[in-house]
């Protein structure tokens, strides 16, 4: 193995040229740890640019600059309808057979404002290269069959199929996917202040798609789109990994074979700059019975200079992050305690995804008369810090966030490469130096010297950019309790008026032309057309479950875990306090023990100075709360989190801090704690559109298992009417609370409790032993007795009021222990649930924007899920069906080893370090040993057909009794799906008032 502490050497020069590509540049980068390479290709002018590293998880990109010239979505449903199919690959959806066919870590496709990205990763070099080699054919040369258009994009149907008297409707995945974002405020807001602010340019569009337009769009205009636009000259290819650079040219060498130039003009103009500022309303949907008072969300939007002016874009972003970054912040803290809002707006801060950087400031859940108050309050604060300058511990802390998040190796639910991508197009895509900023202490030393030699730099920049600037917008966006019906209104008289232009004749043609439609969605591709796709051998799949290095050990009393991780220079410690004691009365409360902790102050530091102490020492710092079954299912385990990072050298620093909070924390400050919870209830709130179908089976899964319940509890729709109410009678209830959250201080604080999992190499796990004393003399000790009284569950069969236009679906049940030897079959069946049965009749034929199944036996239960859906009633039905074809069909061979395949890859998913030693000490607290993972993982690989039946013939029907259901949707929609029904949901609101 390579030093992983330095970066791969070089291996091709400037100037080299091999397989038709010529090497441009060549820099390594040290704490990055990769050589960067930016390439050309001759003949057609593409773009490469390859990130070589010591990562086995290899990343592969094209990427197109597609600026739309309308609203109807046309770039969002051409991703969505080249990963469909091409002429080497005529299948009706390549994109879900590589998502179940291969060991892919990340398959997927993004738009942009500007830009469409078509990522694929995977840890196997062969599995890596299929997936490739299949992604970049169907990008260049697809298929872009009429029906994929219909299927996809929008079509007209028949609410009653056959039925010529029935109401016409649009049907479509993005068309519904995007009526989804449509009812998101946030998604709203974001939406007003970006068309507005750039009223001249490309961003004035939606370039996923307005549902009110996007059925406007015609195949012709969709192929056109393609031709232009999706050319390798018009691409930029990234590539990321330990697969050296010139493997990489070989293999698009082949892939660009026969293309050639083709000049297209696809420059993103700047938007011409304001000359004054400009004000707007939008509004979004609330709930009829909702009060209306204080739900105003407002914002002041400037447009800044441009991402490729890299030097003032990088002093913007530290601006930004002064300004409204952390607790400490000036302007944050102006608007909260102000009064005048409850929180800032998820959009404050800075956005870099667009070619003129965009800075928002604003505060929701105010008062629309307040609007001019809110401005004036804005810039008084800015003209001030133009006046006092800011306080330097804040621009230290930001410039050790830079520092640390440049050395750390991360990897959440995207590959590493992702990121680093992401930080690249900033300014690739407009041509700019795709490599400027990755060298991170080069960028922290060359602020340093631009603020020595002008110590009110960042003073200037505030006023010349924010003060002075006035290519602005206020935004006001107000709540509207008829926002969703005037829209179905508006669409109902258009349809109506369509319907009434058309023929006989025509609307039969409709008909047929859909009926036509859903024949060739459940037609299956045939066996010649699926042959063509390159399989993952077998012997490709690795036999053994891969380990993590964990040392259990004892300090001072306490349990500790270490884990032995290469982790470029920073250490991660998790901080697990046991739960199991936890009176009932208490629990709702933990969500805000945490918020808490971790927003107040202590031991005689204010919350803005601890938040200032944690940007200068540590990488982050949160906390959590995780509940499961241990892996034989006799018992389950509650613990709460506290996790911390930190370079080697502020290791001493991060642990006082921890030491203060935890033991000197301090609970006394009223108006801190209103806001802290009033931004819990708020984060909450704004989470449901977008997770609505997490929501959903949280509120079912709630009546079937403990940890589920719990679940509920602290994360679901419980947790947000228990923050509601005591956000709602702060004054009346902040002595209950403050006295609950001080009981719960000494009850979860404790030594006794306690677990330290540590995840670093050698020389930090030294210094995290070394350091961490202190904190452990200092926490009490005592015993606590285990709490006996279990709450009681209840059944559910709910239908829960939300403002959105589309709906939810969830139906769940009770199922086995993780090492009963149904779980694998059952894992197996969920997997083949998503990728085949749910998603051609909940997707493909239902119009929703997913259908999915999971089994999850930490929880103990199995789900059916789906996600922007316009139906209930029917995927409640679709449900019951998958059940009863399952538990009398067996498997295609072919799909079993698909499905075989995808899963493995779902338990291979690659974990970055603090991930690993989290995912360590998890499998602890379950008590699932490594010989229990191989025996999980050797079921699954020796599934048959038959064994997967015969599993969930019987599980099926004995877990029918336990099953529990749950639809977030609008209150019309719930109430039209409870006449189809034959047990009626049983109806709530979401928030009560
Ligand atoms: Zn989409």
């Amino acid at each position: 193995m390579p030093d992983q502490s330095t970066f791969p050497q070089p291996t091709l020069q400037v100037g080299s040229v091999l397989h038709g590509f010529k090497v441009l540049r060549v820099k390594t980068f040290t704490d990055l740890r990769v050589t960067a390479y930016e390439i050309e290709h001759d003949q057609t002018g593409a773009k490469v640019l390859h990130l070589h590293s010591f990562d086995r998880e290899n990343l592969y990109a094209i990427g197109f600059r597609t600026p739309p010239n309308d609203s109807t979505g046309l770039p969002h449903i051409l991703e969505h309808s080249v990963l469909a199919g091409s002429q080497k690959y005529p299948l009706k959806d390549v994109f879900k057979e590589l998502m179940r066919s291969t060991l892919q870590t990340f398959i997927n496709a993004f738009t942009y404002p500007d830009k469409t990205i078509y990522p694929v990763a995977s840890q196997i070099k062969a599995d890596f290269y299929n997936l490739a080699r299949v992604y970049t054919d169907l990008v260049l040369q697809p298929r872009l069959l009429k029906e994929t258009f219909f299927q996809e994009g929008h079509h007209l149907e028949l609410l009653t199929p056959g039925d010529l008297s029935s109401p016409l409707i649009i049907s479509g995945i993005v068309y519904n996917e995007m009526k989804g974002a449509y009812s998101s405020p946030d998604s709203l807001m974001y939406k007003v202040i970006q068309e507005n602010l750039y009223p001249d340019s490309v961003y004035s569009f939606d370039s996923g798609g307005d549902p009110d337009v996007i059925p406007t769009l015609t195949y012709e205009q969709f192929q056109n789109f393609h031709r232009t636009y999706y050319s390798p000259t018009n691409a930029r290819f990234f590539l990321y990994g330990d697969i050296p650079t010139a493997v990489h040219l070989q293999f698009l060498a082949g892939m660009l074979t026969g293309f050639d130039r083709v000049e297209v003009d696809s420059t993103i103009q700047s938007q011409p700059r304001l000359t004054k500022p400009r004000s707007v309303r939008g509004t979004y949907p609330v709930g009829k019975d909702e009060s209306l008072d204080h739900k105003t969300m407002i914002n002041i939007a400037w447009m800044l200079a441009e991402n490729c002016d890299y030097e003032t874009a990088l002093f913007l972003e530290i601006i930004s992050g002064l300004l409204v970054g952390s607790a400490a912040s000036p302007l944050r803290k102006a608007l909260i305690d102000s009064g005048l809002g409850e929180d800032l707006t998820p959009v404050s801060g800075i956005e870099a995804d667009l070619k003129q950087l965009m800075f928002c400031a604003g505060l929701r859940n105010a008062q629309s008369a307040d609007a001019k108050k809110i401005e004036k309050l804005i810039f008084d604060t800015l003209r001030n810090i133009v006046a006092d300058g800011f306080d330097s511990e804040l621009i230290e802390g930001i410039l050790h966030q830079i520092e640390f998040h440049g050395k750390e190796i991360v990897r959440g639910s995207y590959p590493y490469g992702i990121s680093l991508m992401g930080h690249i197009f900033q300014t690739w895509l407009y041509d700019g130096d795709p490599l400027i900023g990755l060298d991170f202490p080069e960028t922290i030393e060359n602020v340093r010297k631009l603020w020595t030699a002008d110590p009110q730099i960042f003073q200037k920049m505030t006023q010349q950019w924010l003060v002075d600037n006035p290519h602005r917008i206020l935004a006001i966006m107000e709540p509207d309790p008829n926002f969703s019906a005037k829209k179905d209104k508006f669409f109902q008289d258009k349809m109506n008026k369509l319907k009434s232009s058309l023929t006989k004749e025509e609307l039969s043609q409709i008909d047929t032309q859909a009926a036509q439609l859903k024949k060739f969605q459940l037609e299956a591709d045939t066996p010649e057309a699926a042959a063509m796709l390159p399989k993952l051998r077998l012997e490709d799949i690795p036999r053994s479950i891969e380990t993590i290095p964990t040392q259990v050990g004892m300090l001072e009393n306490v349990q500790t875990l270490k884990h032995d991780i290469f982790t470029n220079g920073i250490a991660y410690v998790d901080l697990a306090f046991d739960l199991g004691h936890i009176p009932e009365e208490l629990q709702p409360y933990l969500p805000l023990l945490g918020k808490m902790t971790t927003g107040m102050g202590a031991a005689g530091f204010s919350y803005e100075e601890i938040a200032k102490r944690i940007a200068l020492k540590m990488g982050g710092f949160g906390y959590d709360l995780s509940t499961g079954f241990t892996a034989d299912a006799s018992t389950n385990w509650q613990k709460m989190f506290f996790s911390f990072s930190a370079l080697y050298r502020n290791l001493p620093a991060a642990i006082n801090i921890i030491t203060d909070i935890l033991c000197e924390g301090d609970l006394s400050a009223e108006a801190r704690m209103r806001d802290l919870i009033s931004e819990r209830k708020n984060n909450l709130q704004s989470a449901i559109v977008p997770s609505g179908h997490i929501f959903a089976k949280r509120a079912a899964g709630a009546a079937l298992t403990l940890p589920a319940y719990r679940d509920e509890q602290w994360h679901g729709r419980t947790q947000l009417r228990f923050v509601q109410h005591k956000a709602g009678n702060f004054e009346s209830a902040k002595s209950d609370l403050q006295e609950k959250l001080h009981r719960l201080k000494s009850l979860v604080f404790n030594k006794t409790n306690l677990l330290i999992n540590i995840t670093a190499d050698d020389q930090g796990l030294k210094l995290v032993y070394e350091n961490i004393v202190p904190l452990l003399h200092k926490l009490p000790a005592h015993k606590v007795a285990q709490e006996q009284k279990q709450p009681q569950l209840v059944s559910v069969y709910a239908g829960i009021a939300v403002p959105t236009s589309v709906s939810y679906v969830a139906s769940v049940m009770k199922a086995p222990a993780y090492i009963d030897p149904a779980s694998a079959m059952l894992m197996l069946a969920a997997k083949e649930l998503s990728n085949s049965y749910l998603y051609k009749h909940i997707r493909v034929q239902g119009g929703a924007y997913g259908g999915m199944s999971s089994f999850d036996p930490s929880l103990g239960l199995f789900s059916f899920i789906s996600y922007r859906d316009p139906h209930i009633a029917e995927t409640l039905q679709i449900f019951e069906d998958a059940q009863a074809f399952f538990s009398q069909n067996e498997m295609a061979a072919d799909d079993m080893e698909k499905a075989i395949i995808s899963t493995i890859g779902m338990l291979d998913k690659p974990l970055d370090p603090s991930g690993r030693g989290y995912a360590a000490m998890m499998r602890i607290f379950a008590g699932a040993t490594d010989e229990m993972r191989q025996n999980f993982r050797d079921n699954v690989l020796s599934a048959t057909p038959r064994k997967v039946k015969d599993t969930l013939k019987d599980y099926f029907s004995a877990a029918a009794k336990s099953k529990a259901v749950a639809v977030y949707s609008a209150s019309e929609k719930l109430a039209e799906a409870n006449l189809l029904l034959d047990e009626k949901l049983i109806l709530e609101n979401l928030i009560e008032e």
